[in-house]
């Protein structure tokens, strides 16, 4: 275990120079205190879980204290918005505060996201409120504990800073944490503004740190790219298994590490709807639920577009190819597991996407149902999910299927079933009006909801004695709240 001030800094994308980043220093929030740190993600700089009862730990995440070490850049980029590229973008409200490298030699980003202005604020006043703050700290901790690919967040700091949104609101810090923080509109920003030098250079940059293995290719970017293609393509195959939206898809939210990245009004489905729109400024509903399988396909060929320069363009359009087929097959290994299926048939995806049909006629929440299809022998089970369902006689017939399914793979008993069931079917899931709660709570000074809701959602799959209402569906109100990218 180390202590804040026993953390080892090596910052390797500061390094790189005035070309991809500027110096910039944090200006600190006022009578900050800590609204709710992350023990997991403590643990992944090997903090030990009592450092966030110190002082110091809230100043140096409210930008108020520096470790000596650190080296505050802010990183530009661009990207396409909503379809629209915009040239001026980067760091406009987080910088980078250097990376630490663990025990185990792993390096860690720490980004401290509403540090204040930079070159790169434009129009905006280079803070985060502490709504926006706290969803992105329990999504990140939530889908890392669900097993989706994220950056993580160490903890938020809220202060008595104003800000202005659609309302008045306060000022706060979230440290977030991550392997890296290059983005797709990372490579954009070079390749628009033609500068096929630095382009290069941060490729290789990306190579050394993040991709060492591709080295040993004959075409290590190329392979490089290939690699990017596979993991995003594994990551949308759990976004849609899992029913997450991300709600904004731009190229400067994509991770090139194909992590779950800058949250904002995402939501988890409650009742299925493949058409769920979660960004209430989306109107066009280009980041609809469904549309992020073409979405993601989209990203990553501007992506493949900015490395043009560096990579045949018949080498990016084959890696490229390699992204539906790598999706479907990770989306339907997910979806059998969360089916309790444990061999592979040909006829699986027409089961699971009959399954969808039926759902999407409306009244089936989403995460309940299988974590409800494990939780009696699967006759059983069918029979109390089915008053859910609009059309019964389709529901019966697909029931019919999976029993005889389930049957041609030989059955196991209940407990071993149900035990590999519940371990893919997470119990507690980051509900929108969950998430809202605590907010409210938080804004008037407590909180406890928060802490407790984050607690919940870091063991997603246990059953947690007291903690049913969590589980829960949620109430009419709460299906329907409106989260705005404005954040
Ligand atoms: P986002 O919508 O958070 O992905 O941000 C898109 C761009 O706007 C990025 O360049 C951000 O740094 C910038 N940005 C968002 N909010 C602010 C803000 N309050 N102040 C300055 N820049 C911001
Ligand atoms: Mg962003």
């Amino acid at each position: 275990m180390t202590t804040l001030d026993q953390l080892e800094f090596d910052n390797r994308f500061a390094r790189l120079g005035d070309t991809f980043s500027t110096a910039v220093a944090p200006q600190p929030i006022e009578q900050p205190r800590l609204v709710v740190a992350s023990p997991a993600a403590m643990a992944l700089l090997d903090l030990d879980p009592a450092e966030s009862a110190r002082a110091e730990f809230v100043a140096l995440c409210a930008g108020q204290q520096l470790w000596s070490s650190a080296e505050p850049r802010a990183m530009v980029y661009s990207g396409h918005q909503f379809g629209m590229y915009n040239p001026q973008l980067g760091d406009g409200r987080g910088l980078l505060l250097g990376e630490v490298v663990n025990a185990a030699g792993e390096h860690w980003d720490l980004h401290l996201k509403g540090a204040g202005y930079t070159p790169y604020s434009r129009m905006g006043d280079g803070r985060a409120v502490l709504r926006s703050s706290i969803r992105e700290f329990l999504a990140s901790e939530h889908l890392a504990a669900l097993g989706i690919p994220t950056t993580r967040a160490l903890c938020v700091v809220a202060s008595d800073t104003p800000v202005w949104r659609e309302r008045a609101e306060t000022a706060a810090t979230l440290l977030r944490l991550s392997p890296s923080h290059l983005r797709f509109g990372h490579f954009e920003f070079f390749y628009y503004t033609r500068q096929h030098d630095a382009l290069r250079q941060l490729a290789e940059h990306a190579l050394d740190c993040h991709f060492a293995e591709c080295r040993a290719q004959e075409q290590p970017f190329a392979a490089m790219f290939g690699q990017v293609v596979e993991r995003t393509a594994e990551l949308i195959a759990l976004w849609q298994a899992y029913g997450f939206c991300h709600g904004v898809m731009n190229t400067d939210n994509m991770s090139l590490l194909g992590l779950t990245f800058d949250y904002g009004p995402y939501a988890f489905l409650d009742d299925f709807d493949a058409r769920h729109v979660c960004n209430h400024s989306d109107s066009g509903g280009r980041y609809s639920f469904e549309n992020q399988v073409p979405i993601a396909h989209w990203n990553l060929s501007a992506l493949g577009q900015a490395l043009t320069p560096l990579v045949a363009v018949d080498e990016l359009r084959e890696a490229l190819g390699r992204f539906l087929p790598r999706y479907q097959a990770a989306w339907l290994q997910r979806m059998r597991l969360r089916l309790g299926l444990r061999t592979a048939e040909d006829g699986d995806e027409a089961l699971v996407q009959r399954l969808l049909a039926l759902m999407q006629m409306g009244g089936v929440d989403y995460p309940l149902f299988f974590r409800r299809l494990g939780d009696a022998p699967a006759a059983e089970a069918l029979r109390v999910l089915r008053t859910d369902f609009v059309d019964l006689a389709g529901f019966d017939a697909w029931g019919a299927d999976l029993l005889a399914r389930l049957a041609r793979e030989g059955s196991d008993d209940q407990a071993a079933r149900c035990a590999r069931m519940h371990a893919v079917n997470p119990r507690y899931v980051l509900r929108n009006y969950l998430a809202q709660q605590a907010i409210e709570a938080a804004e008037r000074g407590d909180y406890s909801l928060v802490r407790e809701l984050h607690a919940v959602l870091a063991r997603p799959f246990a059953e947690q004695p007291g903690m049913e209402r969590y589980a829960e569906r949620p109430p009419e109100w709460g299906k329907h709240l409106e989260i705005s990218c404005s954040s």
